[in-house]
């Protein structure tokens, strides 16, 4: 047995994805939530900055940013289901609990806001890879950057999934 681990299906992570939102706490622990809470406030400046970066970086790309106090259980489950796609979580993160998150969802990475600023390039193979779904052969991508809490998810989707995510856009002629 050798190479990579197996990878979860889109239909199994999206399945474990919807199950995980339906079971959203009634009651988060207050501690848990004021450091959310906390971090979530660090995380909008830093992703304000972000979000500057990003079209900065691409100008040529129609970004689509979405904040959203309360998005639906639909949405939650798609960006939950391509974050469970991540395979690489910065130490930082890992060791440091809640903190602002920048996920990287074409390198299935998951940094800090030190770490992000390490270049990196997604594997040239996927680029006709939705990052939601995994759908190859993709020809027409949707960028989005995404705040939920204290992660930024930022990512290019098939139109699919941008209708789902509610980012699709009419096509410019
Ligand atoms: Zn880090
Ligand atoms: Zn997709």
């Amino acid at each position: 047995m050798s190479g990579p681990p197996a990878r979860r299906s889109f239909a199994d992570r999206l399945a474990l994805a919807r199950r995980l939102v339906a079971r959203r706490p009634l009651r988060p622990d207050v501690h848990l939530a004021d450091q959310l809470a906390a971090a979530g406030s660090e995380a909008r400046a830093l992703h304000d900055r972000m979000g500057a970066v990003l079209p900065a970086l691409q100008p040529d790309r129609a970004w689509y940013q979405r904040i959203e106090a309360d998005p639906s259980d639909d949405v939650r489950a798609y960006i939950l289901a391509a974050l469970l796609d991540c395979t690489t979580v910065c130490v930082h993160i890992r060791r440091g609990g809640p903190q602002p998150a920048f996920v990287q969802l074409p390198l299935r990475r998951v940094d800090c806001g030190r770490c992000v600023g390490t270049i990196r390039r997604p594997p040239p193979d996927e680029d006709d890879r939705c990052d939601v779904c995994g759908a190859r052969g993709v020809v027409i991508f949707h960028p989005f950057a995404v705040r939920q809490g204290p992660a930024l998810i930022a990512g290019e989707c098939c139109p699919d999934c941008a209708t789902v995510l509610g980012i699709r856009r009419e096509a410019a002629s």
